[in-house]
């Protein structure tokens, strides 16, 4: 196993724009800290203005003569980057874990899914088709062609450094498109590595263009106004992804928005209660409850709720928290001071609106940004937890009378993600499917992100969806032609 300062060593400090690592122009850098510990990582290029338009001039320059290479190219230079992906999984793995605090076997699982998006649009890439036929009036021939929407710029937040980057940047290659790719400035160094995988794999310069930076929001602005970007990729908060649709409205830039999320967790009486406390310690706990995908609200049957708060308490209580590195443990630090400020704020507001605390509660003393696996019950309505997003270890239990009642709490949030729900009964089931208002559901499982489905949600959770056969059609446009009839 290589060594931290080895990995760190490997991993580029500088900016990936038209192919070549380039210093930043602004004299600023960014310092990447382990929230484990505190401590500087690694030191790395903080993009100025005038960096992010070099990086759009690389796209727009590579654009033309991506989008008339071969998809079977395209297609195996993913693959390519699959495989290599393969034979430095470790390498990602540490180097997640290190720069966000997962631990390292759920930075395992986030390489092998991130890496998925590598092969499956590899294989989409070759299937991008279209339509030719004869007009209904037969007087022409309708020619429908899907192509490259263009200079695209991806923008991805700091909870999974691997994969989100890698579900935007794999559709985008696919469909042909080139891209500039801006991580979160927490998260920075899965990016760099990955670029320079990408690199690597034979992706030709100007392709994929990397920027860090702090001043976010005054570097991307001129990005996204200008006239040459035709897209805009955005993962991330719900408040931002509104201000960021805003800035493309004035483009008419095509968007596709993964936001914020409020799941509901339902529990009913006739479910599998070992299928729901497992269900429920994956759908909270996985990511240290910081995925847009986590469970928020645990609504659960009220002749059940006492068992399912034991149950699981008794499950959360076991669980090790520490730096992910470390052997055996379950949950990692939060990724700064302010989620363990926001986590307290929540449980506190919750406390004094009459919940109880059946273990954890609270932040963890010394270095380090931990908060305690928490389990909160009889958690009332109008608590700030039940309608803000936790991102956190924290699960917060209230009760519901009938299936109704279950419906009615459930959809009461404005976010339309994902949703849960554990029960035996089949038609029961099928009825939720119907009438819970998100974009995907997991019904008696507590994860189900796969790089083959449609991921995304409905109402403030976002727009477009990103894997599946859907994910490639985010990066292609429909064009329409009609020809004379030729035997007229
Ligand atoms: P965030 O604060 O909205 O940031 C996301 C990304 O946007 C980061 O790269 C951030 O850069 C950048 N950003 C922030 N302000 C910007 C601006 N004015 N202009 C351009 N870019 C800007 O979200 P986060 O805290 O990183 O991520 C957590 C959120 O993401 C949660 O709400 C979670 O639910 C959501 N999420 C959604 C999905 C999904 O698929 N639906 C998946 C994962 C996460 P800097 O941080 O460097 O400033």
């Amino acid at each position: 196993m290589i060594t931290e300062a080895d990995l760190l060593a490997k991993v580029p400090d500088r900016l990936f724009i038209g192919g070549a690592w380039v210093a930043s122009t602004s004299g600023r850098s960014i310092d990447v800290r382990d929230p484990a510990t505190g401590r500087v990582l690694k030191r790395i290029a903080d993009a100025s203005v005038a960096d992010g338009a070099a990086a759009l001039d690389a796209a727009v320059a590579a654009q033309d003569d991506w989008a008339t290479t071969p998809a079977r190219v395209r297609g195996e230079i993913l693959r390519k980057a699959f495989d290599l992906l393969q034979e430095r999984k470790e390498e990602f793995a540490l180097l997640m874990t290190i720069e966000m605090g997962k631990p390292l076997a759920e930075s395992a699982g986030e390489v092998a899914y991130g890496g998925e998006f590598l092969r499956w649009f590899g294989e989409e890439a070759v299937r991008i088709s279209g339509h030719y036929g004869s007009n209904p009036e037969g007087t022409g021939t309708m020619i429908v062609t899907q192509r490259p929407v263009g200079p695209s710029f991806l923008i991805t937040p700091w909870n999974f450094p691997l994969a989100m980057a890698t579900r935007k940047i794999a559709p985008a290659i696919a469909a042909g498109c080139t891209s500039v790719v801006k991580p979160a400035a927490l998260t920075p160094l899965t990016t760099l590595y990955f670029a320079k995988l990408l690199d690597d794999a034979g992706l030709p310069a100007g392709v994929v263009n990397v920027i860090t930076t702090s001043a976010t929001s005054e570097v991307s602005s001129p990005i996204i106004a200008d006239p040459r970007l035709r897209k805009l990729s955005f993962t991330g908060s719900t408040p931002v992804g509104v201000s960021l649709l805003k800035q493309a409205a004035d483009g008419v830039l095509r968007t596709s928005m993964e936001l914020g999320g409020n799941a509901p967790f339902v529990v009913f009486e006739d479910a599998d209660l070992d299928q729901a406390v497992a269900g429920a310690l994956l759908a909270k706990f996985r990511n240290m409850g910081e995925a847009c995908t986590a469970a928020n609200r645990f609504i659960v049957q009220e002749s059940i709720a006492a068992e399912f708060a034991d149950r699981v308490t008794a499950a959360v209580s076991a669980l090790v928290v520490g730096r992910g590195t470390e052997d055996g443990v379950n949950i990692g630090p939060l990724i700064d001071q302010k989620a363990v400020a926001k986590a307290t704020a929540l449980v506190d507001d919750a406390v004094a609106r009459g919940a109880t605390v059946l273990t954890g509660g609270s932040a963890v003393d010394g270095d380090g940004t931990f908060y305690q696996p928490t389990v909160l019950t009889g958690v009332a309505r109008g608590s700030d937890i039940l309608r803000e997003e936790i991102f956190g270890p924290v699960l917060a239990i209230s009760t519901f009378t009938d299936e109704d009642d279950a419906v009615a709490q459930a959809n009461d949030t404005q976010y339309g993600l994902v949703s849960y729900v554990f029960t035996r009964d089949l038609a029961r089931g099928q009825r939720m499917i119907e009438k819970l208002q998100t974009g995907m559901m997991g019904l008696n499982v507590g994860v189900l992100s796969n790089a083959a489905a449609p991921f995304g949600g409905i109402k403030q959770s976002g727009l477009g969806r990103e894997g599946g056969s859907s994910g490639i059609h985010e990066y292609l446009e429909t064009k329409y032609t009609l020809t004379a009839n030729p035997f007229a």
